[in-house]
């Protein structure tokens, strides 16, 4: 068991970022999903404060009371330019203490890294953006163009409350924004030994699905063949264990060319499963961008043992190649067969943009110039974020939240996994990186 370095002489010598990141940490911002929330409104709060104080004027939005989303609007040196959002989340999935090796939201600094939830997802991000914002700002200096600083509500179920609020209802707050950065890309893996940076240019389509199946309320000795369980349990089953077919896209084609290269492979002998895999620790996502997947995460069903329920309930998360969100549906209904009700919860769209252009030559550079020689692949996210609210409205969104680290650290396992933790020096050099970024591009 860990214990709190609260207090301690180490404390003083903590970086900005690892403060407001373990700040943010201590309010604990779980988002449960289906509309349940611990809400977001004292981070959002502490996190206005802070722009405050670098003299801005942040604007708070609620949703609905406690979904507290934070918009500033940072002048640039040329306004001229288009306007580069630089955005994050403010809620976390939630954490189960009992499977932790410390209080997930104590915000806990032990052996050279924070550890809490959201410490990877994505209050490391948050904090970055905040300290890089007082780099630039509390030295007189401006950012190269203006920035849309947004720190958004219920990214954690689709951003319904959060990001789409904000694009439907106040679409003012990003006008002139023509590009965005966030999360879940920038950071660094180890392929065959050379260190190398991930950058997000696109993220999958998702569909969360509600399978419904329906039987004969009965005593649970009968003998009873309407069984909701059982029929729920056979269809999520086959769609658990469906394998879907590689598909390439044109970012997941460029990484495997890349991937290929860097690692002194030729692409027509190594299948694109084989080349995943050898990224180590970033294979779980990879891997997951080649090929629809369909993941069955919670079930409901019964209330009593010797009573047969006549409903059983499923949740399964669908992340479909961009594009394929209704083709892909269809044969899951085709797969769990006409006596299961499916409900389309939420769905949202995939998204793609080119690995090339000034931010992403800007982005190369700024690596290039605090990690010299590590080279810079583009990755389709398995996942999503709020840039595809942020599509909506035009805006191109990349996913750089950049983190050098270290090789034996398996940071994708760690979105949404136990012990989420990131090493202080990684914070800085997110904290630098970005400050370099945003005063350059
Ligand atoms: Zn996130």
């Amino acid at each position: 068991m860990l214990s709190s370095a609260e207090n301690t002489p180490a404390d003083a010598r903590l970086d900005l970022t690892a403060e407001i990141a373990r700040d943010l940490i201590r309010f604990d911002t779980t988002n449960y999903g289906e509309g349940r929330s611990n809400g977001e409104t004292d981070a959002a709060e502490y996190v206005a404060a802070n722009l405050r104080t670098l003299g801005l004027a942040p604007q708070l939005f609620d949703s609905e009371p406690g979904r507290t989303s934070v918009v500033a609007r940072v002048p640039g040196r040329d306004s001229s330019r288009g306007a580069l959002v630089v955005h994050g989340h403010l809620d976390v999935v939630p954490a189960d203490p009992d499977a932790w090796s410390v209080d997930p939201f104590e915000g806990v600094i032990e052996g050279g890294l924070l550890w809490g939830r959201g410490a990877v997802d994505m209050k490391n991000m948050d904090a970055m953006i905040l300290a890089a914002l007082q780099d630039i700002l509390g030295s007189g200096q401006q950012p190269a163009r203006d920035l849309v600083v947004a720190f958004f509500a219920d990214e954690e179920a689709g951003g319904v409350l959060g990001s789409h609020y904000l694009v439907d209802t106040h679409p003012e707050v990003f006008a002139g924004a023509t590009e965005a950065i966030s999360e879940v890309g920038g950071y660094s893996i180890t392929l065959g030994g050379q260190r190398a940076y991930l950058l997000q240019t696109g993220e999958k389509a998702l569909i969360w699905i509600k399978l419904i199946a329906r039987g004969e309320a009965a005593h649970g000795s009968r003998l009873i063949h309407a069984n909701a369980v059982t029929r729920l349990a056979e269809a999520v089953a086959r769609v658990g264990r469906r394998e879907w077919p590689i598909r390439l896209t044109d970012t997941t084609s460029a990484l495997l060319a890349e991937l290929a290269s860097v690692l002194g492979v030729d692409p027509q002998r190594v299948g694109p499963d084989e080349l995943a895999l050898a990224t180590g620790t970033a294979s779980g996502f990879i891997q997951a961008s080649l090929r629809t997947t369909t993941n069955p995460t919670v079930l409901h069903a019964g209330y009593k043992h010797n009573v047969i329920p006549d409903r059983a309930e499923a949740l399964i998360d669908i992340r479909t190649l961009p594009g394929d969100e209704d083709k892909v549906l269809a044969e899951v209904a085709e797969i769990v067969g006409p006596d299961i009700e499916i409900v389309v919860m939420h769905r949202d769209i995939g998204l793609e943009t080119e690995f090339g252009g000034p931010l992403v030559d800007a982005v190369v550079d700024t690596l290039g110039r605090h990690d010299p020689g590590a080279p810079v692949l583009p990755y389709l996210l398995s996942a999503g974020t709020d840039n595809k609210a942020l599509s909506t409205l035009g805006i191109k969104g990349y996913g750089f939240a950049p983190l050098k680290l270290p090789a034996d650290l398996d940071f994708p396992a760690m979105f949404h996994g136990v012990d989420e933790r990131v090493p202080l020096d990684a914070l800085v050099f997110g904290r630098q990186v970005l400050t370099d970024l945003l005063s350059n591009y």
